[in-house]
């Protein structure tokens, strides 16, 4: 049984990490400042004896011993990151840095989560890892990809520098139970209006894409990368290569809620990338993982989430 951190461990893909590490028959430590989430999400958690709560801020130093961290610590969705972009910035480079240096000094092996973002608006399409992306340094998505270009720097940074045992995953969309229904994002966005009779906000013409994962296939992926052979660095893709247009995806929670919601068109927001799909043949060969949940079963269960809560 190893002793874990989970930072950023109270969100929506801390929450079921947590969860399944717990299953696993480790100790967890989770840490969170609650920043774009309650205790809510770990309630159920709180009596577990090999769980731990801490309310702390990534951005100052964090004494604890772990066997192993995953750093996933950062408001995920464009309303919360844009919110204070300074303190998005502030996380990734000063909470990374020191949990880069709590690794190092407890000598844990340790997983960013990173993003696809760092593809920016990307000109190759489908992305794979070797492709350097194409970010705007100055936009309003700046704080947050070039906060999580710079956490990946740091950490290839500590391994050459410091021989840390490091993984990075990139990871793509993902989307599931205990996401926010106010956190701006598509999915939840497009389920609680459905729900609600609400119009379906549709940026742009809709025709942009996006390949969503399932929650539950992506902590299958995050735990193997994290378990992976030693020396296998990343940075690896992990998300769903199932691909939709943002209008498609309307069109399916409208079909899977039987909503009779309209759908109405608000404006592309600056910077926001056309398409996005991952390459994730490095995922299957070395880590034997592909995801299993197809999007209308998992749009399904996500569904039936927000209707009971
Ligand atoms: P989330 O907002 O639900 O979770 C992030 C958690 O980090 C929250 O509980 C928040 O309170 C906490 N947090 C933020 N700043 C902190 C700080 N300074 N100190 C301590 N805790 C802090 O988002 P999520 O979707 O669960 O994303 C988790 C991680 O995965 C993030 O790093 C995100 O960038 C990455 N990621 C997510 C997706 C996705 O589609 N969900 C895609 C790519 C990358
Ligand atoms: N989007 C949309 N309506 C919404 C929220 C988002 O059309 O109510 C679009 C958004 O413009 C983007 C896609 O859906 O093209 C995914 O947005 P999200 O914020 O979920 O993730 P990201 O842009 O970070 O991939």
């Amino acid at each position: 049984m190893a002793s874990i951190l989970v930072t950023g461990g109270a969100g929506f893909l801390g929450s079921h990490l947590c969860e399944r590490l717990l299953a696993d028959g480790h100790g967890v430590v989770c840490v969170d400042n609650f920043y774009t989430s309650d205790r809510h999400n770990v309630a159920h958690l709180l009596d577990h004896p090999g769980f731990e709560l801490l309310r702390h801020d990534i951005t100052q130093p964090l004494f604890v011993e772990v066997d192993q961290v995953y750093n996933l610590a950062c408001p995920a969705s464009p309303v919360h990151y844009q919110r204070d972009p300074v303190m998005t910035v502030r996380t990734n480079v000063l909470g990374t840095i020191n949990m880069l240096g709590l690794a190092r000094r407890t000598n844990a092996r340790i997983l960013q989560a990173s993003t696809s973002e760092v593809y920016g608006d990307p000109e190759v399409h489908p992305q794979p890892e070797g492709y350097w992306g194409r970010v705007n340094p100055i936009g309003p998505r700046s704080c947050y990809d070039e906060g999580k270009r710079c956490a990946e720097t740091l950490f290839f940074d500590y391994h050459r520098q410091h021989g840390l045992d490091i993984k990075v995953a990139r990871i793509f969309n993902t989307y599931g139970p205990r996401m926010q229904r106010d956190d701006g994002r598509v999915v939840s966005n497009f389920i609680c209006q459905a729900l609600e009779g609400a119009p379906l906000t549709l940026y742009g013409d809709g025709e942009q894409t996006r390949s969503f994962c399932y929650v539950d296939d992506m902590v299958e992926a995050l735990v193997r990368l994290m378990d992976s052979e030693s020396g296998f660095t990343g940075p690896c893709n992990l998300g769903n290569p199932e691909q939709v247009t943002v209008r498609e995806l309307a069109e399916r929670v409208l079909a899977l809620t039987g909503s009779d919601s309209e759908i109405v068109h608000r404006p592309m927001p600056k910077d926001d990338p056309l398409q996005r799909r991952p390459v994730i043949d490095l995922a299957r060969e070395r880590l034997g993982w592909e995801p299993h949940v197809r999007l209308g079963e998992g749009l399904a269960r996500t569904v039936e989430f927000f209707r009971a809560s």
